[in-house]
């Protein structure tokens, strides 16, 4: 593998890559200005035809860093039939990145007439075939409901050129290898081939060994760093008092497009009817809702009918919605790594954005194990960190969760946990409304009462 490491990049225009007049122009009326990094970078390669390895979070631009270049190339031979071979396969791991990706690469490719489908789990098999009917130049799908549809020979990849593995790692972390293993089956060997990353792990590593032939190799985020603008901070709050202090800060800061985080579907469900109950528009996504309530979820959350989403890490995981301000960890993850990608689902795209970690006593654990692994001391902005004689005796793993939970109730010794941005703070169990409250109606004076 050749090595090429980058910081930045001196190329300055869309065109400057070669890229296309409709590419261009198409850019151009997207508002993109220029190239982010990783698109400065890996454009010229994948134009040049070469096998690419590349470590990049979401919110760097890597969609269109593959799907740009993938474009130019397969329409440099236009489909002309009424069936349109598929020529372009990009691999994701989760059904709302299949539509996203699949989104944009439409948006880009819509001047020069790609046929871009998404397939995915989840939704009735019939309306998908339905779908491939006349074909597509460019497929995005998952790894499984891609499977099936090859054993069902419901399509062919025998005319693939580009296959890219968007998210590798997390398509690992899924457990995709095997449908990976065997889709190669149904595939050309003579394709170019991309490889797309969060993260280069030994297992990652390992696949591209496999699969790519003399990749270039690009990298454009040091390994867990996160974008620069997200301000981060840490809430010392007990869990018994953290859907009052959410509720509070939401309320207060009159936040729109606010993401919140819970470990658990339960949780979101949850912490949903809790918001709701406050008159905060809020959603749940999480694994275990349809595709169709997702879908519906992610939209009227982007279209600002509903201030607060309510999602689990698998749900989450490359979400792209461009005013997301605020990023609350409910509940911090129990792999640090998905902190980073938590957080990075704010300041997308050279935007400012938040993200508020709040730790009850017995997280102090992994908010410690995040600072290790993005090497960064997270600044306490209410309360005071706590203390090992903090931390309730409850084993580790059976933490307490919700009202009344873990963590003592009532505030906490040594009075900490100020209200933020304000006096007094948020003590003891919160009141409850009666279920009087409602989306967008009158909100009560928050509870979070005694001081
Ligand atoms: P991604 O990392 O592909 O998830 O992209 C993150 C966001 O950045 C998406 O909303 C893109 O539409 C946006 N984006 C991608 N490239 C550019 C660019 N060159 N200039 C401005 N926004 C971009």
């Amino acid at each position: 593998m050749t090595a090429l490491s980058i910081e930045s990049t001196a190329v300055t225009t869309f065109a400057d890559l070669n890229l296309c007049p409709e590419l261009v122009y198409t850019l151009d009326t997207l508002g993109y200005s220029q190239p982010t990094p990783i698109q400065a970078q890996a454009i010229p390669h994948i134009l040049d035809g070469k096998d690419l390895i590349a470590e990049a979070q979401t919110g760097t631009g890597k969609t269109a860093a593959f799907a740009l270049p993938m474009i130019q190339r397969l329409s440099r031979e236009p489909a002309t039939e009424d069936y349109h071979h598929i020529r372009g396969l990009v691999l994701v791991p989760t059904r709302e990145l299949a539509v996203q990706v699949g989104d944009n690469t439409l948006e880009y490719g819509r001047l020069l007439g790609m046929r871009v489908i998404s397939i995915f789990g989840g939704v009735r098999f019939d309306n998908q075939i339905r779908k491939m009917k006349r074909g597509a130049d460019i497929l995005v799908a998952t790894p499984g409901r891609l499977l099936d549809m090859l054993k069902q020979k419901k399509l062919s990849l025998q005319q693939l050129e580009m296959l890219v593995l968007d998210e590798a790692d997390r398509m690992l972390d899924l457990g995709f290898i095997r449908d990976i293993r065997q889709l190669l089956e149904f595939m050309p060997a003579q394709k170019q081939t991309l490889l797309f990353s969060a993260t280069l792990n030994g297992p990652v590593e390992t696949l591209a060994e496999a699969l790519l032939q003399q990749p270039e190799r690009i990298q454009v985020a040091r390994r867990n760093a996160t974008s620069q603008q997200v301000k981060q901070s840490a809430y010392a709050v007990t869990n018994a008092d953290k859907t009052d202090v959410l509720c509070y800060l939401i309320q207060q800061g009159r936040w729109q497009q606010t993401l919140v985080f819970t470990r658990t579907k339960r949780r979101a469900d949850q912490l949903t009817e809790e918001l709701l109950e406050e008159g905060i528009a809020a959603v749940a996504i999480h694994g275990d809702r349809h595709q169709r309530e997702r879908l519906a979820a992610l939209q009227a959350f982007s279209n600002g009918e509903v201030q607060v989403l309510v999602a689990t890490d698998v749900a989450a995981r490359g979400l792209d919605i461009p005013d997301v301000k605020h990023v609350y960890n409910y509940e911090l993850p129990n792999v640090p790594e998905n902190y980073v990608h938590r957080i990075g689902r704010t300041a997308r795209a050279g935007r400012d954005g938040a993200a508020i970690a709040f730790c009850a006593p017995d997280e102090m654990g992994e908010l410690r194990d995040i600072e290790k692994v993005m090497k960064i001391k997270i600044p306490v902005a209410s309360g005071r960190p706590w203390e090992a004689s903090d931390a309730p005796a409850a084993p580790k793993g059976g933490r307490g969760r919700g009202r009344g939970g873990s963590g003592g109730g009532g505030g906490r010794p040594g009075g900490g946990g100020g209200r933020p941005g304000g006096g007094g703070k948020p003590g003891g169990a919160r009141r409850r409304s009666g279920g009087g409250g409602k989306p967008g109606g009158a909100r009560r004076g928050k509870a979070a009462a005694s001081a």
